[in-house]
């Protein structure tokens, strides 16, 4: 889901959208469930089987929320065998009736737990083929799964649903977990004639049914349950088409828009844009992932957008939360996060394609993105883009974190890698290994591991696991040609994160034109000389934004080279690495130095002093991964840390 906005028409036809909160992100936090209902002994006998379909035939309407009807569910045995069929419904939903591989039975409910009894113990690879008949009034409040509510800007009421993470269950009968997509699914919803029904797939059948009309959506590709959605209401559709290169087929875009003259005239430039977005993405990221169905958007009087599959739900139509929602039908729905942990693969993804979105329709705002999305981040000093508690929703959907740390960090890697068209392919093999499934935060660096050849446990431990930001606090001075940067960083949240390692850039302002040079940031303090012409004017730190960094600037007449600390801290050495029972430091000169090992996770090992020109360090009691060492002078100045691999 995506921002609250605040609106600037750009000139181009483009509506940019600035603001520190993402809509939806505050959709998904407004419009579900408390976390997963059902005792952890129940998910198990969930996980006895696994969902091949899911056929929702229920009542909708338009003017309150109360369903009828039934869902269908096949699924395949994967335990050794499964006498227990195991599901999830909302407490004060009634259950009429269920049949199960022909028998009916009664259920056992506990709270959201239902279980059936089975007459005949199931073994593995046998079929589930169960329907469940229920009927009620799904719960109600800013946390329902489904939702009636009326536009305040058009007074169209609407019925719609909002399941992500945990509320499906509040309105169908299903089995909420994950990894465990559907092969298909299919939605018919009977209402009023007078309304539209919008859903997943293709719309196969408006059927008459007395008064009434029965809405057919049918989809053949994976889905998770969270993804499965209605939304009624009297709309229109306009429905437009777009062409991505390599497909000779057109691709429906239906957009049901309420049904109020001025709704459409309101929307319809914006609207046009999304053929033009999904070309685009379909370049960059791998053809549209249902490009042989639709996609579409429902609107629904709620705060943003929903990423359902094919058919995005929202509250209104506008540049950046188009980009958004779209960008998740790969980033969520055809690559879905494989827990609540790794919700960074929805919507790190889905907030990259904004900016990614503005550079190529309306270059000239895209720094301006990028700079709100890391001065939001750098709001407070900690926090990783990983999320530790899935039972927080407010955590899962932070808007700071999973939304813009995971932008920022996207665009970061993208500048590590420095080069587009490696870039790109990373993302485009992602979508090829982990599509019409879900994925980890550890698959992404898998996968951007192994196309670039690049180890980036670093980079993933400090920005995505760690946290908090760098400060570089920078000098400068010019001699002549010769130029001195000293680059000191400082973190925000040393406890956690102690050094950002990264690439940097420089944009040194002169007389002459302007020259942007670039260092590896690798130790605390860095000491840069080289040659330069023109006079320098000025020196501005990460000029792109690549980095998410705060720091200053000064120009120093007084650094003409490095301190004696420093021309001691370039002598200084460490062997070997990897390393298996003992590193050894070795030091220009006899001088007495404080060092302290620490662990990734910064917790310190062990600390002492060295004063030998050559000093040997057991590491024998230590298991095996990456480790630092600090070394500081007896003044307490820090000299330099120190990396290495225990074997
Ligand atoms: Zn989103």
């Amino acid at each position: 889901m995506q921002k609250r906005l605040l609106f600037a028409i750009c000139p181009g036809l483009l509506v940019l959208s600035l603001g520190a909160q993402n809509s939806c992100s505050i959709s998904k936090i407004n419009s579900s469930a408390q976390v997963q209902a059902v005792p952890m002994s129940h998910v198990a006998l969930e996980n006895k089987y696994d969902v091949k379909f899911n056929h929702l035939n229920i009542n909708v309407e338009r003017i309150n929320k109360d369903i009828s009807g039934s869902v269908r569910t096949i699924a395949k045995v994967v335990a050794p065998t499964l006498d227990v069929y195991a599901l999830e419904l909302y407490s004060t939903m009634i259950i009429d009736s269920a049949r199960i591989n022909g028998s009916l039975l009664m259920p056992v409910r506990a709270g959201d737990a239902v279980t059936y009894t089975l007459p005949v113990t199931l073994n593995q690879n046998d079929m589930i083929d169960a329907t469940i008949y229920y009927h009620g009034t799904p719960p109600s409040g800013s946390d329902a799964g489904m939702s009636n509510g009326t536009s305040g800007s058009w007074g169209n009421q609407v019925t719609w649903t909002l399941s992500e993470p945990y509320a499906a269950f509040e309105w169908w009968p299903c089995k909420q977990q994950l990894q465990d997509k559907a092969d298909s699914s299919y939605v018919y919803i009977t209402t009023d004639s007078t309304n539209k029904v919008g859903s997943n797939g293709v719309l196969k059948n408006v059927v008459t049914v007395g008064n009434k009309k029965r809405y057919e959506w049918e989809n053949n590709r994976f889905i998770d349950y969270y993804l499965i959605s209605v939304a009624v209401a009297k709309y229109v559709d306009y429905s437009i088409y777009a062409h991505p290169a390599g497909m000779t087929d057109s691709i429906l875009i239906q957009n049901y828009v309420y049904d109020n003259p001025a709704t459409l005239p309101a929307f319809q430039t914006i609207i046009d844009q999304t053929a033009e977005l999904i070309e685009y993405f379909s370049d960059i990221y791998g053809m549209y992932p249902f490009y042989d169905q639709k996609y579409g958007h429902c609107m629904a009087p709620f705060s943003g957008g929903m990423e359902h599959q094919t058919m995005t739900s929202l509250g209104f139509f506008d540049f950046g939360l188009i980009a958004h929602e779209l960008g998740h039908q790969w980033w969520g729905d055809n690559v879905t996060c494989r827990t609540w942990n790794d919700i960074f693969v929805n919507e790190g993804f889905a907030s990259y394609s904004e900016q990614l979105a503005l550079e190529q329709f309306d270059a000239a705002n895209a720094p301006a993105n990028m700079l709100q999305v890391h001065n939001n981040v750098m709001s407070q000093p900690g926090g990783s883009v990983y999320n530790p508690d899935t039972t927080s929703i407010n955590r899962i959907f932070s808007s700071r974190l999973s939304y813009d740390k995971g932008c920022a960090i996207i665009h970061t890697l993208r500048f590590v890698i420095n080069d587009d068209n490696l870039f790109f392919t990373v993302l485009k093999n992602y979508q090829t290994q982990f599509g019409n499934g879900t994925a980890s935060i550890n698959d992404f660096k898998t996968v951007a591991e192994t196309t670039t050849g690049l180890d980036l446990t670093q980079f993933f431990n400090q920005w995505i696991f760690g946290e908090g930001y760098p400060t570089f606090t920078v000098r400068w001075n010019q001699v002549g040609n010769t130029f001195y940067l000293k680059n000191t960083e400082t973190v925000s949240m040393s406890g956690v994160t102690p050094l950002f390692i990264t690439p940097l850039e420089y944009k040194l302002t002169r007389s002459i034109g302007d020259t942007v040079v670039k260092f590896d940031q690798t130790q605390a303090i860095e000491n840069y000389t080289f040659s330069v012409g023109g006079t320098v004017t000025n020196v501005t730190t990460d000029p792109n934004n690549w980095v998410l960094n705060k720091g200053t600037v000064t120009q120093d007449a007084s650094l003409v080279g490095l301190s004696e600390n420093e021309l001691f801290a370039a002598s200084v050495h460490l062997f070997p690495n990897p390393a298996k029972e003992k590193v050894m430091i070795s030091m220009p000169v006899q001088k007495t130095i404080h060092y302290a090992l620490f662990d990734v996770t910064t917790k310190m090992i062990k600390s002492g002093s060295i004063s030998s020109v050559e000093n040997v360090i057991s590491i024998q009691e230590l298991s095996q991964g990456m480790y630092f060492i600090t070394l500081s002078s007896t003044d307490n100045e820090q000299i330099k840390t120190l990396k290495f691999v225990k074997e």
